[in-house]
């Protein structure tokens, strides 16, 4: 099944999008989760056929709800990426559901980057092409160069929990954070928040002129029952 947990907006509130989080519930061991099962998807190949399940069920979710104005993120394992059939699954997907294809964005990792730039970056073009945007997931965790980042079309980093964490008090932290926000601003890049547990990272964040925030803090990922319940409540809130 998919989860999705809120992203909200730091200036106003709102929920701007959910990330899709991956769950095999297994008659015999319960409830697994993605960092157990999704290498063992890659190792059998049945991470195609499930990716596609995954932007299938998101859009699909989208359109039952008649929901507007709210991003999904969906994330991509780097096998997927050299797959542009994939693109085309999108890419269909999107057009016959009638979707707006700015509510999809996929999350792509750096290693993906690293291992083969040029089908990376025509994989992210063609993305673009159908109107999705880019996330760089797990930002600050590995070596990202920022030569990939200026001839990229990324749209959003995502600064890691890793780093996140401890912004409140971690100096060290909190300069490479701040660091990261003011390269993003420079590049026309927006930034997620991930992994925000506590109101004293969030204060650090909104003093930084951070945009977006995803973690505990606010919501663990939700059933789709009660991301449906969360965006009514949402807009209950807005009317009221
Ligand atoms: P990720 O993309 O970094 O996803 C964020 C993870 O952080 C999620 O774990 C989420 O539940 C957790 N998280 C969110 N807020 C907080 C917080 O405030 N504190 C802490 N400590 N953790 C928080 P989850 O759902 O177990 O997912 C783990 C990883 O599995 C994901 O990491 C992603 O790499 C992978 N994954 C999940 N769904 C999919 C999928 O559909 N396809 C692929 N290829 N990978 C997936
Ligand atoms: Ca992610
Ligand atoms: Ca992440």
């Amino acid at each position: 099944s998919l989860q999705y947990q809120p992203q909200i907006s730091c200036l106003t509130g709102v929920t701007t999008g959910f990330e899709t989080l991956m769950r095999w519930n297994n008659k015999k061991h319960g409830e697994i989760q993605p960092d157990i099962f999704v290498p063992l998807l890659e190792e059998t190949g049945l991470i195609y056929s499930v990716g596609e399940w995954v932007v299938s069920q998101a859009v699909d979710f989208i359109r039952v709800n008649n929901i507007k104005d709210v991003i999904f993120s969906i994330n991509l394992s780097a096998l997927q990426c050299n797959d542009l059939t994939f693109v085309n699954y999108v890419r269909n997907t999107i057009a016959s559901s009638g979707i707006d294809p700015s509510q999809i964005e996929f999350e792509i990792t750096e290693s993906l980057l690293i291992k083969d730039f040029d089908k990376t970056k025509l994989l992210l073009d063609e993305m673009h092409s159908i109107g999705c945007t880019i996330a760089l997931d797990d930002f600050g965790t590995g070596y990202t160069s920022m030569n990939y980042l200026a001839r990229l079309p990324i749209d959003i980093i995502k600064i890691d929990k890793a780093l996140v964490h401890k912004i409140d008090v971690n100096n060290n932290l909190r300069s490479i954070v701040m660091a990261i926000v003011t390269m993003s601003d420079g590049l026309g890049i927006r930034n997620i928040f991930e992994g925000v547990e506590t109101m004293a990272v969030l204060a650090v964040i909104k003093k930084m002129g951070g945009e977006v925030i995803q973690g505990f803090l606010f919501s663990k990922p939700l059933s789709a029952h009660n991301a449906v319940k969360w965006l009514d409540s949402v807009d209950t809130a807005k009317h009221a």
